[in-house]
């Protein structure tokens, strides 16, 4: 049976954007890293920020880094680890002795918890998608949000994303009649106010 690596606490947060980035960064506060391991899985390799990225789709002089930001000060001083890639699998073991460390005791095998491994397509340095990898997780989180489809459907890679972000002010531009169908917070009062 597998063994938790180096008898630490695993956990570990698929995500990408704000809802795992607090959960990550909300742990690197409260996690101990003599006995916790904090790993954030993420399709994309920067931060995309929603609610800027009408107004970069619609002005060409908007800065792409008011919407797209690196996850540098993600976990702190926490010694997290940040891996790019898509997660295509979770495999969960769920028998797993794990070592439990409180302050009375130090260092005793005395619980059952789930565990597993997550499965990765990681991402090379060109942004292609490499190899099958895994990394293991006692503590796992899900926070892979929604699929967004047309303008704010942004692709993964960076690369794809700014020649998206090109063709949709470059459709704006061009446009002489714009009909916004749908009457909620982004359609209304967000892109009607960009363009
Ligand atoms: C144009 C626009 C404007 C908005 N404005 C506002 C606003 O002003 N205020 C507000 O409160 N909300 C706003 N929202 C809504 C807000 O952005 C969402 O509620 C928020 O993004 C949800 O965050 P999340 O982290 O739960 O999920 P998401 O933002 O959907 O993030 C999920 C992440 O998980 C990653 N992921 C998914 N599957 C995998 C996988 N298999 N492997 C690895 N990673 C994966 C994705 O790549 C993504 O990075 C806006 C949304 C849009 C589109």
């Amino acid at each position: 049976m597998d063994s938790t690596p180096d008898n630490k606490i695993s956990v570990a947060v698929i995500s990408g954007e704000i809802g795992g980035a607090h959960i990550a960064r909300d742990l690197a506060e409260f996690l101990d890293p003599a006995r916790h391991t904090l790993t954030f899985i993420s399709a994309r390799k920067t931060f995309v920020y929603l609610p800027a990225s009408l107004r970069a789709l619609v002005n060409p002089d908007f800065p792409l880094s008011s919407v797209f930001m690196p996850y540098d000060n993600l976990f702190g001083n926490f010694p997290g680890q940040l891996i790019h890639g898509t997660v295509t699998l979770i495999e969960e073991n769920k028998r797993a002795p794990v070592l439990i460390n409180t302050p009375s005791s130090r260092s005793k095998i005395d619980d059952i918890m789930y565990s597993g491994n997550v499965v990765y397509r990681a991402y090379g340095e060109q942004d292609k998608e490499e190899k099958l990898e895994r990394v293991w997780y006692d503590v796992l989180m899900v926070v892979t949000g929604s699929k967004w489809e047309g303008f704010t459907g942004f692709p993964n890679m960076m690369e794809e994303c700014v020649r998206h972000i090109e063709m949709w002010r470059m459709k704006f531009k061009e446009a002489s009649d714009i009909v916004i169908a749908g009457g909620g917070a982004v359609g209304l009062c967000e892109l009607l106010s960009h363009t």
